[in-house]
């Protein structure tokens, strides 16, 4: 029997290691997915994690514990309230949306001893539904963000809105490569299962891809907010 064949993920995941570039490296997203999904695709060599609520990727971290240490990504909206708890948890935070938000995280990072990956959100085209810098903001607080001690900003992430075409997606995207070139960064978080594409042909390090790994994500799984359905 041809590996893969009656396992989706172990398909999807060796299409996707032939289709990337090398430079754009594959985000699991694994938010809504339970710890036995992540496990699977850890065993098939996937190890970078994405997920975008704290106490769902706690609990799953506390049940993956054995395997060792994972790469867990932080890439939802990130409450200021939260920014302890995320520290402790992820080595990288993709969905830094402000100036307070990163001095925040610097701050608590050196109380905790930590040094943490930090990637700027940034909005590239009004989207009332998304959060990000600005790229005036951004270059206005550019001198005092790349100053701030015990966090490495690395690079930059944005979202596309949607009901963009896909030339519209790839210039939203090659504006955000420009604007980190600009900046001196060389990490690019670009790209969701449905425009990988145009983000890796604009240069993306890390696309972040859930339903097109995983499938749809179950509803009953997707958090801690939903409402609770007993089992
Ligand atoms: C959920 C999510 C993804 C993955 O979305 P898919 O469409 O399932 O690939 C990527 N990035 C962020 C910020 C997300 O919240």
């Amino acid at each position: 029997m041809p590996p893969g064949a009656d396992d989706p993920l172990a398909t999807r995941l060796a299409d996707f290691r032939r289709r990337l570039p090398p430079r754009a490296r594959l985000l699991a997203v694994s938010k809504g997915q339970p710890a036995a999904v992540i496990r699977r695709a850890a065993a098939l060599g996937q190890h970078s994690f994405g997920e975008s609520r704290l106490q769902e990727a706690v609990a799953k971290q506390a049940e993956l514990a054995d395997l060792g240490p994972l790469d867990w990504h932080f890439i939802g909206r990130l409450q200021a309230n939260k920014a302890r708890g995320v520290l402790r948890h992820f080595g990288t935070i993709h969905s830094v949306d402000s100036p307070e938000l990163a001095e925040r995280l610097a701050r608590i990072a050196a109380e905790e001893g930590l040094r943490p990956s930090l990637l700027l959100q940034v909005k590239l085209r009004p989207d009332p539904a998304k959060t990000g810098f600005s790229p005036d903001d951004l270059r206005a607080a550019w001198p005092r963000l790349r100053a701030l001690p015990a966090v490495r900003i690395d690079g930059l992430m944005t979202i596309a809105p949607l009901g963009l075409t896909a030339g519209e997606r790839e210039e939203l995207f090659r504006d955000c490569a420009g604007l980190a070139a600009d900046l001196g960064l060389d990490e690019l978080s670009m790209g969701m299962s449905g425009d990988w594409p145009e983000a890796v042909a604009a240069g993306s390090t890390w696309v972040r891809l859930g339903t097109a790994l995983f499938g749809e994500r179950p509803a009953a799984a997707a958090g801690t907010a939903g409402p609770t359905t007993p089992a």
